[in-house]
């Protein structure tokens, strides 16, 4: 019996049959409002889910690939059970993109929809009456939420019980297995776990292995229904082309972007790779955007918006374009570089042709492909010695300490910190409170045998890209069954069936223009402006702000290592065991190129970041590259006629620790280590108050630079100016 509330919701956007009618009837009435089409059809499996939930009271999973109409599913079994008196349909989703879409679309169905999430504070308040007065169909909450504590304490309980029916959007995420597990997921198991039995759940996802299939069906509970279709998708054209190096790869999307079929998305690995190639995309006069975890909001929005309504040609991307992104018609995927799982690489490819009868997906793979994986895949670990020292810095304190202070009191820097402290509350072994993090007492042990399963996964991934890379035989086939289609056959389509679909040539003046842009070099180095907190634990006696006249001038680098033109040879000279070199000369031209746009400045930024030419050049005294950093000190010193002075002298032994820590901890390691010798301080005495250049080779945290110019500027440096070849991190 419908209630009489959602009758009139309904009826306003389709006729509500008169009395009682079968589930069937109902659902596709809605599900025509839903789509806005009164011919509308369920799809296979989309029916037999809904009947599984509504009414038999089911959990069920549903593996189906992007565009099938999961969400019709929730959306058609969350009105009708609401129709029956049962509470609001609770669905965790994990991106604000996902959610925008979804609320505006059971909107047009008369589904009232409300999201709670990080983005949307001001309007909690308003959703937690409407929740009161049972005026919300849909709560879409992140699974973020999920951890918060007072939601967990205010919210949360009251939601269980109330609940008609639990959606878990991207269920992937719950398994250990899963490409791109989260921690925070971990905590809708728990939410499984108290649901009443009687209360149905859904679990969706559009990419999931058996392996992961399994995981999740048996995280649902007992007598899960799975519906699983075909992976495969007819529009898709595939394609590998394997090109020397990074100049020939944007050389190719240079020569041919313009004729791949309407608009589309470029994805890279890396922030750096997709800021540079929208950069020489875009000066070559594309239409393309940037498009990564570093954009704002705002800007990703309207960048979402424009590649929409197909006002740019691309969006140059990296995975931050992911879950929830929904063009039906977009025209290509282009990847610079493959990413590490056929998971993850079928999902994005999958964002195209959905609503277009023809796709291009090419793969242009990179020879640091692998690199960049393994450095993925171990930041993303939590270590034993490292989940120990949390627990033991959170226990000696015995009150609540926050994310920042226990920078001071465990060496990690603050994602993988956030990320380890997830999984540690998540296991129980901590909490959190107001005011930080707390030990709840639990015992913990590291599961070692689960995470080095979890690796040899990732590495078996890996693996399985590089033999799509490889294959001779269908890609589509090769890759949908990976994933375990049962249904996976040869497509006709791809490169490897019906023979290269794509020109491979690529335009000598592109690559020499991708050459051009690529080895142009120079990036901001901005200074340090406050001392980590905590320092004094560290047995380092400084806080606040950096003393104005202690600190550094904005400075240059000549490169980050990843970027796409000087970052391949910087990733060699810093790569690990590789032999100290006097500096190459072309690296030396480009530091000369950058110095001398640095010391010309423009309109909106002074020569010498105001500073100052400077009147000497000193150098941070190297154990490792001595003859890179001399080298490179000398060849400035002779090209640009500012004199050599010499290095900075170690102390107490020099640095201690290494690239990779967090920021409090690299202080300490440099504290007091570099000082102005009797040398320098003799040659320094004709030049106070004016500019001194700081020469190093590597940057990370900045603290070396910042303490080695603290120092130069208490022996009457009127201001530093670091150059520095490389930045880390
Ligand atoms: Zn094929």
């Amino acid at each position: 019996m419908a209630n009489n509330q959602n009758a009139a919701v309904l009826s306003a956007s389709a006729d509500l049959p008169a009395g009682e009618t079968g589930t069937r009837d109902q659902a596709l009435e809605v599900l025509r409002s839903l789509v806005g089409h009164p011919e509308a059809r369920f799809h296979d499996g989309q029916y037999e889910a809904i009947e599984a939930l509504v009414d038999g009271g089911r959990r069920a999973l549903v593996v189906q690939r992007t565009g099938w109409g999961k969400s019709a599913v929730y959306f058609v079994a969350s009105l009708l059970l609401r129709r029956r008196g049962a509470g609001p349909t609770l669905i965790v989703s994990p991106l604000l993109a996902l959610m925008r879409d979804q609320v505006a679309a059971a909107a047009r169905a008369g589904v009232r929809a409300v999201a709670i999430n990080s983005a949307n504070q001001l309007e909690w308040a308003a959703v937690r009456g409407q929740l009161a007065a049972d005026e919300v169909d849909v709560l879409l909450v992140s699974p973020e939420r999920l951890t918060n504590p007072s939601f967990r304490e205010n919210q949360l309980p009251e939601l269980i019980r109330r609940t008609g029916l639990l959606v878990i959007d991207e269920a992937h995420c719950i398994s250990d297995w899963g490409h791109d597990f989260r921690p925070d997921y971990r905590r809708i198991a728990d939410l499984i776990k108290q649901l009443p039995e009687t209360v149905p759940v859904l679990a969706t996802t559009a990419t999931a292995n058996s392996r992961v299939v399994h995981d999740i069906e048996e995280q649902l509970g007992d007598g899960v229904l799975t519906i699983r279709g075909a992976l495969g998708r007819e529009s898709l054209r595939l394609g590998v082309l394997s090109l020397p190096d990074s100049r020939d790869r944007l050389g190719w999307l240079l020569t041919h972007l313009a004729d791949l079929p309407g608009s589309g998305i470029i994805y890279t690995l890396t922030v750096s790779a997709a800021e540079d190639t929208a950069r020489l995309l875009a000066e070559a006069g594309h239409e393309v955007l940037a498009y990564t975890g570093r954009t704002d909001p705002a800007d990703r929005e309207r960048a979402e918006q424009l590649l929409k309504d197909n006002e740019v040609k691309a969006l140059v991307a990296t995975s931050a374009l992911g879950m929830g992104f929904d063009k039906p018609d977009l025209g290509f995927v282009v990847h610079l570089g493959a990413p590490s799982s056929p998971v993850a690489y079928y999902q994005q490819v999958g964002r195209a042709g959905r609503g277009a009868a023809n796709a291009d997906v090419l793969l242009l793979p990179g020879s640091e492909d692998r690199d960049i994986w393994q450095y993925f895949a171990t930041a993303s670990m939590p270590s034993e010695e490292k989940a120990a020292a949390v627990l033991t810095a959170l226990a000696e304190a015995g009150a609540a300490v926050s994310t920042v202070a226990l920078e001071a009191r465990v060496d990690l820097r603050r994602t993988p910190l956030e990320l380890l402290l997830k999984v540690l509350s998540v296991d129980g072994a901590v909490e959190r409170v107001g005011g930080g993090w707390r030990s709840t007492g639990q015992p913990w042990t590291y599961d070692a045998e689960r995470y080095t399963r979890i690796a040899e996964a990732r590495v078996d991934e890996q693996d399985s890209m590089v033999i799509y890379q490889d294959t001779a035989g269908c890609r589509m086939e090769y890759i949908t069954s990976v994933l375990d289609d049962e249904t996976a056959h040869a497509c006709g389509r791809c490169d490897n069936c019906a023979g290269r679909w794509f020109p491979a040539d690529v335009a000598s003046a592109a690559t020499e223009a991708a050459g051009q842009t690529l080895s142009r070099a120079g990036v901001a180095l901005e200074p340090r402006l406050q001392w980590p907190s905590g320092m004094d634990r560290l047995g380092v006696t400084v806080k606040g702000k950096i003393k104005p006249d202690e600190s550094l001038a904005e400075g240059r680098v000549l490169a980050r290592l990843t970027d796409l033109g000087w970052g391949g040879a910087l990733r060699e000279i810093f790569a690990s065991g590789a032999a100290d070199r006097e500096v190459d000369p072309a690296m030396l031209q480009a530091c000369v190129q950058v110095l001398r746009e640095w010391g010309a400045g423009n309109g909106r930024n002074p020569g010498w970041s105001g500073a100052g030419r400077p009147a000497a050049i000193v150098s941070v005294p190297s154990r490792s590259k001595p003859g890179l950093v001399g080298s490179l000190a000398r060849g400035i010193s002779e090209i640009g006629r500012i004199p050599y002075l010499g290095e900075l002298q170690l102390e107490h032994g020099g640095p201690t620790g290494g690239r990779g820590g967090n920021s409090a901890y690299r202080l300490a390691g440099v504290w007091e280590r570099f000082a102005v010798g009797p040398g320098l301080e003799t040659a320094m005495a004709g030049i106070q108050g004016q500019s001194i250049m700081l020469v190093d080779d590597l940057t990370d945290s900045r603290w070396t630079v910042t303490v080695a110019g603290r120092a130069l500027r208490r022996a009457g440096a009127g201001a530093v100016l670091p150059l520095v070849l490389g930045q880390a991190g």
